[in-house]
C-alpha cells in the first residue's frame, strides 16, 4: 500500500498542509482522520476549511456529529466519537456521495459505513508540538492525489 509521510512542528504547519490539500479536492471526496485526542484532527479540518475559503469558524462537532459549512466546496465535518452503534445509519452516505468534501474524525468507529475509496490520514502525537502525519490512500483517485501533493 502506498503511504505518504509528513512531519509538522506546530499547528500552523498542519493547518497549512491541510489547506494545500483542500486545493486538490473535488465533490464527493472523503477524508478519514485518525489519531488520539489532541493529535490535531480538528486543527487539520480547520486548515482544510480555510483552503476551501470557508469563512465560518469550524469547531469540533462532537455533540452534533455532523456540521455543514459553505465554501468553494461544501464541507461536511463529522466527529463520530460519540456514535454509540457503528452500524447506526445516520445518513452518512448522503454526505459521502454529496456535492461536498467529507472529513470524518475517528473514522474507524464507523468503518463499515465508510466508502472503501478514501484518503485516510493518521496523526501521531510526538514530543511537544511535533506531529507525524501518515496519508494512506485507497483507490486510484486518492493515490493519484497523494502523488500530486507530494511531488
Ligand atoms: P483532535 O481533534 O485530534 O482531538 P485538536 O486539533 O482539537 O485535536 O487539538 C490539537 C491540539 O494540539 C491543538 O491545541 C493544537 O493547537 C495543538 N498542536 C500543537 N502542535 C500541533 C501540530 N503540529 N499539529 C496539530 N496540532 C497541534
Ligand atoms: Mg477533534
Amino acid at each position: 500500500m502506498n503511504q505518504f509521510e509528513l512531519d509538522t512542528t506546530n499547528s500552523e504547519e498542519t493547518s497549512q498542509f491541510a489547506a494545500k490539500l483542500a486545493g486538490y479536492l473535488k465533490p464527493g471526496d472523503v477524508i478519514a482522520l485518525e489519531g488520539d485526542l489532541g493529535a490535531g484532527k480538528t486543527t487539520f479540518t480547520k486548515g482544510l476549511a480555510k483552503g476551501l475559503e470557508i469563512k465560518k469558524t469550524v469547531n469540533s462537532p462532537t455533540f452534533t456529529i455532523i456540521k455543514e459549512y459553505k465554501g468553494k466546496l461544501p464541507l461536511y465535518h463529522m466527529d463520530v466519537y460519540r456514535v454509540a452503534d457503528a452500524f447506526e445509519d445516520l445518513g452518512f452516505d448522503e454526505y459521502f456521495e454529496g456535492d461536498g468534501v467529507t472529513v470524518v474524525e475517528w473514522a474507524h468507529l464507523i468503518e463499515e459505513q465508510l466508502p472503501s475509496e478514501r484518503l485516510t490520514i493518521f496523526l501521531y502525537r510526538e514530543e511537544g508540538d511535533k506531529r507525524k502525519m501518515v496519508l494512506t490512500p485507497t483507490g486510484e483517485r486518492y493515490e493519484h492525489l497523494c502523488k500530486e501533493i507530494f511531488r
